[in-house]
């Protein structure tokens, strides 16, 4: 037993030699790796990005635990605006044999990211795809990916995409994608294929029984085909789904009645609107309509009636209008004054808000070109104020 123990011992020395060995090289490793490290932060803070670079990038050469400091370098970069550069650490960080599948998985997403910020959509595309099968990247990847299709007008891809990310999510999509089937069926109605712009609507019905837009485009469909009540069934279906989308209704609504020789049914269902809705659009439109059918005394009655209590803009305007026709302009001077002010004020106001960012756009769009919010942008209120009475 004695002479066995003797015999361990050169291995014993050996090992513990061996042991210490490695643990100087580490620590000298781990010193050099932690002078570059400084000396690379002390380049960044001396706003020499390119060689803070070129020593974060010599020292990835060293082990994939670098990897970790690339890819927040990268992506520091590219919150600061500087993609190239962003572009430049994750491309190289993929080009590396010795990283994990998770950090490759990881740097493939960054580097989509960048050209994502760049632009470069093909290529944010191509990344992107690699990991739609990933579990621990699937929807970070699809939502990048509807995002791009969305730019690219790429309607059919966001519409499948966006249905997988909703099962795999469990978010609804639904409201985004009744959109983007409506974005198919204005391409469909551009092409007079009626047929397939009735399929697109109905889809997006379907998937969204709120999608206001779908009916105020069934009510332009039926309009074309010279199925007025049909439209009216459209138009008047928007007030219900949502009434701050109404007043882009009430032009075509006030046609249809008008080709069905109708005027008193629309003046009839004017008068039951205006009960829940006080908005310019309204007001000025029950006025236009009571002049019409009950002249001028009625409509004018209407307006100082609804104007005390619900002003607005377009409410004015109608009132000063009516008024000059019939001849106070000769009364009261200020009259055409009020009347350029209102016209004015009218021209050069935003009509449309984005309930989301805010963004104000004199036209409606469906998508915030601000905050890419499907929705958001409605027609503004011209109600100047409520008061008490
Ligand atoms: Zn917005």
């Amino acid at each position: 037993m004695m002479e066995l123990l003797w015999l361990l011992l050169p291995v014993a020395a050996a090992s513990g030699w061996w042991v210490a060995r490695r643990e100087y090289l580490d620590r000298r490793g781990a010193t050099v790796r932690s002078a570059d490290y400084f000396k690379g932060l002390n380049y960044l803070i001396d706003d020499k990005p390119d060689q803070a670079i070129e020593v974060f990038t010599r020292m990835a050469d060293v082990d994939r635990d670098t990897a970790e400091m690339h890819l927040t370098l990268g992506n520091l970069f590219r919150r600061r605006g500087e993609v190239d550069r962003a572009i430049h650490i994750h491309g190289s960080l993929i080009a590396r044999s010795n990283l994990t599948t998770d950090q490759r998985h990881r740097s493939i997403l960054e580097l989509g990211e960048d050209y994502l910020r760049a632009g470069l959509f093909d290529r944010a595309e191509a990344l992107f795809q690699e990991l739609v099968e990933q579990p621990a990247h699937m929807e970070v990847a699809l939502s990048r990916l509807i995002h791009i299709f969305q730019q690219e007008k790429d309607w059919r891809q966001a519409i499948a995409y966006s249905d997988r990310l909703e099962q795999i999510s469990g978010d609804s999509k639904r409201r985004q994608t009744a959109h983007f089937c409506c974005e198919l069926a204005e391409a469909a109605n551009a092409r007079n294929d009626d047929a397939e712009t009735s399929s697109w609507l109905l889809d997006a019905l379907a998937r969204d029984a709120g999608c206001a837009r779908a009916n105020l485009l069934l009510g332009r469909l039926a309009m074309r085909m010279g199925d007025h009540r049909k439209a009216i069934e459209a138009f008047q279906a928007v007030e219900r789904q949502d009434r701050g989308y109404f007043p882009e209704a009430v032009v075509p609504l006030s046609q249809c009645y008008s080709a069905l020789g109708c005027p008193d049914e629309w003046l009839a269902y004017l008068r039951e609107v205006h009960e829940r809705d006080h908005s310019g659009r309204i007001t000025d439109t029950l006025a236009e309509w009571l002049l019409r059918l009950e002249g001028e005394e009625a409509a004018l009655q209407f307006l100082e009636r609804e104007l005390r209590e619900y002003p607005t803009l377009l409410g004015l305007r109608r009132l000063v209008d009516t008024k000059l026709a019939r001849g106070e302009g000769a009364k009261y001077a200020d009259l055409r004054t009020l009347q350029c002010i209102s016209v004015q004020m009218l021209n050069s106001a935003a009509r449309y808000r984005c309930s989301n960012c805010g963004f104000v756009v004199k036209s409606l769009h469906w998508c915030c070109p601000s905050c890419l919010q499907w929705n958001t942008i409605k027609p503004m209120s011209d109600l100047v104020m409520k008061t008490s009475g």
